[in-house]
C-alpha cells in the first residue's frame, strides 16, 4: 500500500517513508492509495478471532509491503496488550473503555504502535532519530511511554507549564532515559509554534533528523481502526442491529479511523462527532462552511482543537460528497455546564463514573438517542477519570482514587528543563542534547 499527500497526490510514498516524514510536501496530509475491504466472514464472525488477529487482519494491508507478517503479529500483540472492554452503562448506551493501557488514555494505541514500527524501520540504519512533540497533555504521556527505551530515538517533549494536570505530568516528566521534557513558560500554542519553527529549521535538519509523533503520523491513525472492530466484536454477543458511535473529537483522528473501518465494510449504523465548545465541524455539518476558530480553553482540554487536521481525510472518504457524509455522520457541541452535569447524572443514576470527554461522549449520544428511539449506541471513554480530578471531583463530589498502576510513578522525581517561548532556547536544547 502507498499513501498519497492530500495537498499533492503526486507525492506517493510506502508506508515506511510516510510514517518516518509524519507529513508530506506543504504539510498535506497522508492517505491509503485504496481503501481495503473486510470478508464478509471476517466481519459476521468477528468474535471466533483473538484480539491480536482481529488487529493483525485489520493492520495487515496497509502496512505489509514494509514489515513481514511475524514482525507486524509481534507489534500489533503489543500494541493492544491491555484489556479494551465494552460495558453497558444503561439498557441504550454502552462504552469502550480506551482507558487502561499505561497512560490510561486512548493515544496509548497509536503511539506503541507507532513507536515499534519507527524502531523496526531504524533498526539497521546508523542514525539516531529525535521525535519531538508538543502536547497540552495526553499525547505527551503516551509518546513518552510508547518510545521509552527504544533504541536509536531520542524523544523531546514541550508541555505549557502549570497547565497540565499533576498525572499528565509524571508522565511526561518522570521517565528520564531517552525522554527529555521541556517545561515551556507559555501555553501549548506557543509549545507547537516552536515545534513548527524547529520542523522547518534548515539548521537544525541538516544536523539532526527530526520526527514528529503527531496524531496524523498514518502510524498513528491507521490503528486506532482496531478499537471499532473489538467493539463490534463484543457488541454482535447481545445485539443484533448495527451501533450508532460516538466519539468525544478533537483532532479528529480517531472518529475518522473509525470511518475508514466502515468504509471498509464494519457494520455501524451512524457516526456522532463529540464536541466541546470548539465546534468547528458541528457547524460545518449544518453550514457546509468549514471555518477555523482561535481555541477556547474547556474542561475536556484533549479536544480544545480550532481547526481539527484529520478532518480533511474524512472529507476525502466521502469525496468531498456533503448529502453522504451527513448521512453519516452527526455533530453535537456540548459546553462545560453539560459536561459537568452529565458526570453528575450517569453517576447517580447508573453508578458509571466517566471524565470530561466522555461526558461530552454521552450527552452528545443521548441527544441523538432523543431522535432515534429506535437505536442504540456505544460511546468511545478516551481517558481514565483520574486524569481530570476537579471536574470529575466537581461533578459529584467525591474524589478519584489513584490506580494501582500509576502509583508508583506519583512516587518519582520529575525532571524537566524550564525554557521560555523563544526559539533559540529550544534550538540549544536540542544540539546541547545529541552533540
Ligand atoms: C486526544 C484526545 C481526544 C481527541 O482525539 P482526536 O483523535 O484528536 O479527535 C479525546 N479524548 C482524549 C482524552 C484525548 O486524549
Amino acid at each position: 500500500m502507498n499513501y498519497y499527500n492530500l495537498k499533492d497526490a503526486e507525492e506517493c510514498v510506502s508506508f515506511k517513508k510516510a510514517s518516518i516524514k509524519g507529513q508530506g510536501k506543504e504539510k498535506g496530509l497522508f492517505f491509503p492509495e485504496s481503501i481495503p475491504h473486510f470478508t464478509e466472514d471476517f466481519i459476521q464472525n468477528l468474535n471466533q478471532f483473538s484480539d491480536e488477529e482481529i488487529a493483525f487482519q485489520c493492520m495487515k494491508d496497509f502496512v505489509s509491503a514494509d514489515i513481514p507478517e511475524l514482525e507486524l503479529r509481534k507489534i500489533v500483540s503489543e500494541t493492544i496488550r491491555f484489556d479494551i472492554p465494552l460495558r453497558k452503562i444503561n439498557e441504550r448506551i454502552s462504552v469502550l473503555e480506551l482507558f487502561h493501557g499505561p497512560t490510561l488514555a486512548f493515544k496509548d494505541v497509536g503511539a506503541r504502535f507507532m513507536s515499534r514500527c519507527l524502531s523496526y524501520f531504524l533498526k539497521n540504519e546508523h542514525k539516531k532519530v529525535t521525535v519531538l512533540v508538543a502536547t497540552s497533555g495526553d499525547t505527551g504521556g503516551a509518546v513518552a511511554d510508547g518510545f521509552h527505551n527504544v533504541p536509536g530515538i531520542n524523544v523531546v517533549i514541550l508541555y505549557p507549564k502549570n497547565r497540565v494536570s499533576p498525572v499528565q505530568e509524571k508522565q511526561l516528566t518522570a521517565l528520564g532515559g531517552n525522554i527529555a521534557a521541556l517545561e515551556v513558560n507559555g501555553s501549548f500554542d506557543d509549545c507547537q509554534s516552536l515545534v513548527k519553527q524547529a520542523f522547518s529549521d534548515e539548521e537544525i535538519n541538516s544536523e539532526l533528523f527530526l520526527t514528529s509523533a503527531n496524531s496524523i503520523n498514518v502510524a498513528r491513525w491507521l490503528p486506532q481502526q482496531i478499537y471499532y472492530l473489538l467493539a463490534l466484536k463484543q457488541w454482535q454477543k447481545t445485539e443484533n442491529n448495527s451501533p450508532v458511535i460516538c466519539v468525544p473529537s478533537g483532532n479528529f483522528g480517531n472518529i475518522c479511523a473509525g470511518i475508514l473501518a466502515y468504509f471498509r465494510g464494519l457494520p455501524v449504523d451512524h457516526f456522532i462527532a463529540a464536541c466541546n465548545a470548539n465546534d468547528v465541524i458541528p457547524r460545518y455539518l449544518t453550514t457546509q462552511v468549514l471555518e477555523p476558530q482561535k481555541t477556547v480553553p474547556t474542561l475536556s482540554n484533549a479536544m480544545d482543537v480550532g481547526n481539527p487536521s484529520n478532518f480533511v481525510r474524512i472529507l476525502e472518504l466521502f469525496h468531498e460528497n456533503f448529502r453522504e457524509l451527513k448521512d453519516q455522520l452527526s455533530g453535537y457541541s456540548v459546553n462545560d455546564e453539560e459536561t459537568l452535569a452529565t458526570i453528575s447524572k450517569v453517576f447517580k443514576e447508573d453508578h458509571y463514573l466517566l471524565e470530561p470527554h466522555g461526558a461530552v461522549a454521552y450527552h452528545a449520544l443521548e441527544s441523538y438517542l432523543e431522535n432515534h428511539p429506535e437505536k442504540k449506541g456505544i460511546i468511545l471513554e478516551t481517558a481514565h477519570p483520574v486524569k481530570f480530578p476537579e471536574a470529575v471531583e466537581k461533578a459529584t463530589g467525591s474524589s478519584v482514587e489513584i490506580p494501582e498502576s500509576l502509583k508508583d510513578l506519583m512516587k518519582k522525581d520529575k525532571k524537566t528543563t524550564e525554557i521560555n517561548p523563544e526559539f533559540e532556547e529550544l534550538k540549544r536544547f536540542l544540539f546541547n542534547q545529541n552533540s
